[in-house]
């Protein structure tokens, strides 16, 4: 009820496309019930948490944030989805995002842009925010990044104890920097796909967004592990893990790959990064720079093999199976036109464009093999440097802080948002998981946050880390 409650007070955050009122409190109803029985209650069991609106859910829409998709009901749960329930969750509702989870603003969607919480914090106000005339929070509120905006956005303003996002080139971490969170991308294959509408299938993982480390590490054992109906997944189950409370992490290896000193990147988030390396120097660990020297070419290569990926998955939007229907009947080709001109925004018909024009059978060896080329190199130098002997990798997780609104959409959101994937991307590219830690606020008041980058399934060395950090 509390989370309901908050959900209303704070809706001007337009964190959620979707509040399952009714089916929430049924639930909750149910757990108190198996609870006072003395049943086996699961480990979620009552816990109210938020899911992207891009994972499919019985019962309640499922919409992408795209006209596409509004009024869509999925006759089936996310696998995801339907182990949260499994394991007691209460679902409050479906979070914003970019449509089908292009962007990292969370300010492209249908229903409009995400705010985030810290506009409205007492630290930002007193040093960013409007000063005298009320009406200046208009112009002043700043973006959550995206495209999980809605996820981090629910978790920061205590809505919900956790949330589902998706990433594929950061939108789980980059909206938990900017909102203050944590942000958890596993490695590709540990946690199922199946039921998350895709974006790049060979780069997609469901993400989890919550208030410290040790809940990401309850939400990922209760996720993880082989589904018959994602082939992609791994084969064994996983096995939870507890995080200690005081890690040694005097006989680890972090890299910071100098790459990583991106253009653009603020002085003062290179300051506290730097703070970050000190801080485990002084703990004992080696502190090591490396290079990967693939990666500043990650956010033209992801361009090619993204827009590629997307011209195919969104052919199946034709207006016939599912989703938004034009009212064009002159023939069955300009039914399927209409339907998408209407269905879909800007953004997304601009990437099938290209996705088609990288596809043609002139262009197909010149720009998507060699990007597919390009993305194992990137991969490789990760591989290398783990084997020097690296066991995790220390970076920030934007360039800076979140932007006003006003200032974000100036700028060409194309741009814009492929820049600031620059820390994010390579992570995906080589499917490692990798989470995001507030670390403090910026100057103006605003949350910051740094990544770790860890080995393939190496989620409990990395959680483990990010833990002692946090
Ligand atoms: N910003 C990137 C994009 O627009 C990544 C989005 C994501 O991770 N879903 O494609």
């Amino acid at each position: 009820q509390r989370c309901l409650a908050l959900i209303k007070s704070t809706k001007f955050l337009n964190a959620y496309i979707t509040v399952a009122e009714e089916t929430a409190m049924k639930q909750a109803e149910e757990s108190e019930e198996r609870y006072k029985r003395g049943q086996p209650l699961g480990i979620l069991d009552g816990i109210p948490i938020a899911v992207k609106d891009n994972f499919n859910t019985v019962g309640i829409e499922t919409t992408c944030a795209s006209n596409m998709l509004k009024g869509y009901i999925s006759p089936y749960n996310a696998t995801v989805v339907q182990k949260l329930l499994d394991q007691g969750a209460v679902l409050l509702g479906k979070t914003n995002l970019d449509e089908f989870a292009m962007g990292s603003g969370s300010t492209d969607g249908v229903f409009g842009p995400v705010r985030n919480p810290w506009s409205y914090s007492k630290q930002y106000k007193e040093k960013s925010g409007p000063k005298s005339h009320p009406e200046d929070e208009e112009s002043n509120w700043v973006i959550t990044g995206g495209s999980s905006g809605g996820s981090a956005a629910a978790v920061a303003a205590f809505t919900c104890f956790a949330a589902l996002g998706s990433d594929t080139g950061g939108s789980t971490r980059n909206p938990a920097a900017h909102c203050g969170v944590v942000g958890l991308k596993p490695t590709y294959g540990l946690i199922s796909r199946h039921g998350l509408i895709p974006l790049v299938n060979s780069m997609d993982v469901p993400g989890i967004l919550t208030r410290c480390v040790d809940d990401a590490a309850v939400l990922l054992g209760s996720l993880a592990g082989h589904d018959p109906k994602d082939s992609t997944t791994i084969q064994d189950d996983f096995m939870p893990f507890e995080l200690l409370n005081l890690a040694d992490v005097s006989k680890l290896s972090i890299g910071i790959p100098k790459e990583y000193h991106a253009p653009g990147l603020s002085s003062e988030i290179l300051a506290l990064w730097s703070k970050a390396a000190d801080l485990f120097k002084n703990a004992g660990a080696k502190v090591v720079e490396v290079s990967l020297p693939h990666t500043p070419y990650s956010i033209v290569c992801y361009h090619v093999l993204c827009t590629a990926e997307v011209a195919s998955n969104m052919a199946r939007f034709d207006g016939l199976e599912y989703g938004h229907r034009s009212d064009m009947k002159d023939s069955t080709e300009s039914l399927y036109a209409a339907t998408r001109r209407e269905g879909f925004n800007d953004v997304v018909r601009g990437r099938i464009l290209s996705g088609n024009y990288f596809l043609l059978k002139q262009n197909y060896e010149k720009y998507f093999v060699k990007a597919q080329k390009v993305r194992r190199l990137i991969a490789n130098d990760f591989v290398k440097v783990f084997r020097s002997g690296v066991d995790i990798l220390l970076t920030p997780t934007t360039l800076r802080d979140a932007a006003p609104y006003t200032e974000f959409i100036q700028e060409d959101n194309r741009t814009r948002s492929a820049q600031d994937d620059i820390l994010t991307q390579a992570a995906n590219m080589a499917g490692l998981p990798a989470i995001s830690v507030p670390t403090a606020l910026s100057e103006r008041g605003l949350p910051v946050g740094l990544q770790f980058i860890g080995r393939s399934f190496q989620e409990k060395q990395l959680l483990t880390v990010a833990k002692w950090f946090e």
